[in-house]
């Protein structure tokens, strides 16, 4: 067992701390877990717990009732086992080695220079502490612990559904303290592919490039309502608009770095006719006008620039490049419809992640989310008519389905009775616009009832990551009320 450093000398809960603090000296990197593996399995073996493993290396320990409690529903309680390991270039420390140094800055816990690994390490030392302090009363528990969440949450989408036995599952996983958690958004991927014929261009011709830059982007589902400038519509847009004033043919079309950001970078190569330059970077500087105005309050950093461009490639025909640019018009991108559930949240969305020209193709690459799962296929059959009006193709990919809020669920129930006796004041039941673990467990277990909380960590997936040490504490609370007063009932 680890011993306490001075740093969390005297922090409650001290088990939660012990074994959190432990966590830190282990390497637990998406995909590399083995380490931590390792970690859970002595620990679960030293207090003679049963642990399961899947072909997808996620772990089950049973941990039975405590006296009295044994008719209780089981509770599943679900985290991850993998971390962001992001460091300071310089820091010499490193969470993919197992070497998170710890800092406390006040009311916050963060780590030297690198990720602090309370995404989910909190969920990891949660459950450990819960088996350790015999003072506690549960019923049937059992730890699920999940790996490579980080990575497109590969280990839930592995998960072996015979090994969870629970009725109910509270995924520990949340970031914000004072909220209940009760739905998520499902994801489709599509792929736009159209092929069409280059041809050479006339003497003379001039290639130039036209790039989108300075948008603020952000995770494409929770940052989807902000109103932000999305570069790969921006530069279609810019072209279109162009192209009016003077003939254009596309080179290449080009934009985004990630299916789940809003991109922030686009850029295409165009070819003009010679002694058309002038008039190109004009109407390109009359059009981003426009443009910069339509975003003035959300991307005010937008840019559009003009280069002269080297290509030996021939462009897309006249034509082509209408259609081309056609298809970038008509892909969606943005909220598509609110929660009647929740103030302010959306329900449906769609953003355009990724432009990609490979040859005489260019693809276009969604991202399509909701919580409501007979939502998405209007989207995206919107996005298949758009693929055909321009003589392409679509491919679709569904990765998992929504979490749809069910708030009149029983585990939510208790959890806000329990939150109200602690705190004196009603939580912040709400959902979120982006994919958990959840949606993909609900989507194999069924019937599951889910419910996710944790304390408050900000700037997760960063060197700055740090947690709030008496949100901890609140979290510890209500989870030890939770688990009291679902298996209080039937005794
Ligand atoms: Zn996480």
């Amino acid at each position: 067992m680890a011993t306490e450093s001075s740093i969390l000398a005297g922090l409650e809960p001290r088990a939660f701390w012990r074994n959190f603090e432990a966590l830190t000296r282990i390497a637990r990197p998406s995909r590399h877990e083995e380490p931590v593996i390792e970690h859970v399995r002595r620990w679960a073996e030293e207090h003679g717990l049963e642990l399961r493993q899947d072909e997808g290396r996620n772990l089950v320990i049973q941990v039975p009732a405590t006296p009295g409690r044994e008719n209780a529903p089981t509770i599943t309680l679900q985290g991850h086992l993998d971390i962001v390991c992001e460091r300071d270039p310089t820091s010499p420390n490193d969470p993919a080695e197992g070497r998170i140094v710890l800092v406390r800055n006040g009311e916050w816990l963060t780590a030297d220079g690198t990720t602090l690994g309370a995404d989910d390490g909190v969920a990891i030392a949660a459950m450990m502490a819960l088996v350790e302090d015999e003072s506690l009363a549960h019923g049937r528990l059992e730890l699920l612990m999940t790996v490579a969440e980080e990575v497109g949450l590969e280990g839930a989408n592995a998960l072996d559904p015979s090994l969870v036995g629970g009725s109910i599952l509270v995924n520990l996983d949340s970031e914000e303290d004072g909220k209940l958690t009760v739905g998520c958004a499902g994801s489709t991927d599509t792929w736009i592919r159209i092929e069409a014929r280059r041809e050479s261009v006339d003497d003379g011709a001039v290639s130039l490039t036209v790039t989108v830059s300075g948008g603020q982007g952000g995770h494409s589902g929770m940052g989807i309502a902000l109103g932000r400038s999305n570069a790969v519509k921006v530069l279609g847009r810019v072209l279109r608009e162009t192209s009016h004033a003077v003939p254009l043919r596309l080179v290449s079309f080009e934009g985004g770095k990630s299916r789940n950001a809003i991109p922030r970078d686009a850029t295409a190569v165009c070819s003009i006719a010679a002694g058309d330059e002038e008039a190109f970077r004009g109407a390109v500087g009359k059009a981003t006008e426009t443009i910069r105005d339509a975003f003035s309050t959300t991307d005010p950093a937008l840019t559009i620039t003009v280069d002269g461009a080297e290509t030996r490639v021939d462009p897309w025909g006249a034509e082509a490049t209408a259609k081309l640019l056609d298809a970038v018009a008509l892909v969606p991108t943005g909220p598509l419809a609110m929660s009647q559930d929740f103030d302010d949240l959306v329900e449906t969305s769609t953003s355009l992640g990724e432009a990609l020209t490979e040859g005489d193709r260019l693809t276009l690459h969604s991202l399509s989310r909701s919580s409501n799962d007979s939502a998405l296929p209007e989207v995206i059959a919107t996005l298949d008519a758009a693929a055909r009006l321009a003589g392409g193709e679509l491919e679709v990919k569904v990765n998992y389905g929504g979490w749809r809020p069910k708030l009149d669920s029983p585990a939510l129930a208790a959890a806000k009775t329990v939150y109200e006796r602690l705190f004196g004041e009603p939580p912040i039941v709400t959902a979120v616009h982006a994919g958990l673990e959840t949606a993909v467990i609900g989507s194999k277990v069924h019937g599951l009832d889910m419910l996710s909380f944790g304390p408050q960590i900000e700037f997760p997936h960063s060197p700055d990551e740090r947690v709030s040490i008496p949100t901890v504490e609140r979290f510890w609370r209500l989870l030890v009320a939770f688990l009291d007063e679902s298996s209080a009932e039937t005794t």
